[in-house]
């Protein structure tokens, strides 16, 4: 969670929602991309709910999509924040004809979410997926 004011739009605190979904800059990302309004007809606290909303919405592929534009949104966030200027560790391209994963995990309570990530050589997104387990539905 984040929690000042949005450097994009200047609204007020920024949570991780605001800067996915909320903010008016990732809004005009998602339906540029082709996610109309069907991922912003309902309220939510919280990103996880609405990254699992979105899995039941569209399709593998679909979904496929949907990540990798927000994962380059939050990249974008990011550039606009720190002027393009990396902090503590710095992500390198690999080498030319070659693709990188990257992938990211939190841990609520319950509920696990993973992220995983492809770029090329130019540090382009290729594809990206999200994986959401809940512990407690598993243990059943
Ligand atoms: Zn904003």
């Amino acid at each position: 969670m984040l929690f000042r004011e949005c450097p994009r739009c200047r609204s007020g605190d920024e949570m991780v929602i605001h800067a996915l979904r909320n903010c008016p800059k990732a809004q005009s990302v998602l339906v540029v991309g082709g996610f109309n309004n069907r991922l912003f007809t309902k309220e939510y606290e919280f990103c996880i709910d609405w990254l699992e909303d979105s899995m039941r919405l569209f399709d593998r592929k679909a979904f496929e999509d949907f990540t990798t534009i927000l994962w380059n949104i939050w990249n974008d966030r990011n550039n606009a924040i720190l002027g393009g200027v990396p902090r503590d560790c710095k992500w390198e391209k690999p080498s030319e004809g070659v693709a990188k994963v990257n992938v990211d995990a939190s841990v609520k309570e319950n509920r696990v979410g993973l992220g995983i990530i492809l770029r090329d050589s130019y540090g382009f997104v290729l594809c990206g997926r999200a994986i959401f387990i809940d512990k407690a539905a598993n243990s059943k």
